[in-house]
Order: C-alpha cells, then structure tokens, then sequence
C-alpha cells in the first residue's frame, strides 16, 4: 500500500470543543495505519499553559498522538497559540518537536514547513507581541508562574477568543506577506514547496522568487461545528487538500454490526 504523509494545523482543541476533540481522535485513529508521517504545523491547542496542563484535552490529545506514533512517526511545529508545548509533553505523545522552520525532502522536493505567523510581517503589533513572548526569559517566567494562575491565562484568553468569535471582523488572522514568504525563502533556498497554517485561509499559491517557482499550500483550520475536518497529503503522486468526515458513533456500531 502506497503511504501518505499528512499536514494537519489550526485545530484549536481545548476542553471547549468536545466535538473537535473527538474528531480529532477520529481522524487519527482512521488515518495512522495508511500514513509515513504526520506533521501538526501548530497551534494543536487553542491555548497551553505549560507541559504540566492536566487538562482532559491534554491527557486525550497525548494518548491520541502516542497510539498514532505506533504505525507512523509525529512531528510538531509550535504555532503562536501552543508555542509553550515542550519536551515533556512531546515525551508523553512521543512526537518530536522541530523547528519553527523546518525544510525535509521528499519525492526530490524540499518543503519548507512552518506555522507561518512569523511570515505576517504587516501585522507590526502581532510581531512585536511574538517577540515579546518567545523571548527566552519571557518563556522561563510564564512556565514557573503557578499552574493557577497559568490557568486564569489561559481562561481570560479564551473568552477573548469566545468574544472574538462573536465579533466576525475581529476573527481574522492577517495574511502572510510578500516579504514574509520571500525571507523565509532565501533562508532555505531553493525551496520547491512551502507548507504552512495559521491564516485560516486554504488555498495554493504560485509565487515567482528569483525565477524559482514556489508552490504555497496554507492548510485548512477545524471547526467545532463543522463535523469535518482538512488537511494536506502528500504521496508520489503529489499534494492534495483532503477532507474528512465525522462519522457518528451510531453508524459506526451500524456498520460493524453489518459485518
Ligand atoms: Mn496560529
């Protein structure tokens, strides 16, 4: 059997959203024994708090990633929302953490990899805020402040992102710039793909950068309300946007009871 190696990122799982939580293990469970690798290009979480969250979320999405980890390895790339999530956690899920920016070669192709918020350079606040908040030091204080009040954090940065939800204008993440991409272009170049999440804006992109042609694939965000899910695949053939359906716990007694 041909094997396929999955790109899933923006999936905003929290205690908040059982339905994407049981469909993230879904999805998992239904795809590891056809996948060579995944690769979860940030933000998993809607939020994390540090590696000691105790949260359900946390406990099932580890149990979830390590049971995926038996058919194919699992990769991660911290996004702006989970970008706290460390070796302690990667341990219990047994994921490796890459890079922010991490090129791997496949089928003669380099493909640069990332979550993609370091390329919206026009959203001057936002790269001031990531700064701020990946700077070293910044990191050690937030891990040893009490898990309390980590938990009052990340509570108070919920409902911000509840009210933002109400408030459409305010749901939209800036795009990636032309200069964004171009930097992390020559960082790696020649680069034949770049894969990356974060914009909540699927799509493929052709840009031109010193006669190179890149292919851009921004990958899809999950939903709670969606009862679907997408995703990247990538096998000899190439890379395709797929999606996949919840399937109701009831259909699936059904269907083994038919068997
Ligand atoms: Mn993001």
């Amino acid at each position: 059997m041909m094997k396929t190696t999955f790109f899933i990122a923006d999936l905003h799982l929290s205690d908040d959203t059982p339905k994407l939580n049981a469909l993230f293990v879904q999805f998992m469970n239904e795809h590891a024994p056809k996948a060579d690798a995944l690769y979860i290009l940030g933000d998993l979480f809607e939020a994390w708090i540090g590696d000691d969250n105790d949260s359900e979320t946390a406990k099932q999405v580890a149990q979830t990633i390590k049971q995926f980890s038996q058919f194919a390895p699992v990769y991660f790339i911290a996004g702006n929302r989970d970008f706290l999530v460390g070796k302690d956690f990667a341990r219990r899920a047994n994921m490796t953490l890459l890079p922010e920016q991490t090129v791997i070669k496949r089928y003669q192709q380099r493909l640069l990899l990332t979550h993609g918020d370091e390329m919206c350079l026009d959203d001057v606040v936002y790269q001031r805020y990531r700064r701020v908040m990946r700077n070293g030091l910044v990191r050690f204080i937030l891990c040893h402040l009490p898990l309390k009040w980590r938990k009052q954090i990340a509570a108070k940065l919920r409902d911000k992102s509840r009210s933002r939800k109400v408030l459409p204008q305010n749901y939209q993440v800036a795009d990636v710039s032309e200069q964004g991409i171009q930097a992390a272009y020559q960082r790696f170049a020649p680069i034949d793909v770049l894969i990356h999440g974060h914009t909540h804006r699927p799509d493929v992109h052709i840009h031109s950068i010193n006669q190179n042609r890149l292919q851009r694939y921004v990958l899809p965000d999950w939903r709670e309300h969606d009862n679907k899910c997408g995703f990247l695949a990538l096998n000899e053939h190439g890379i395709t946007f797929g999606e996949w359906l919840f399937m109701q716990p009831e259909n699936k007694q059904q269907e083994s009871k038919s068997l």
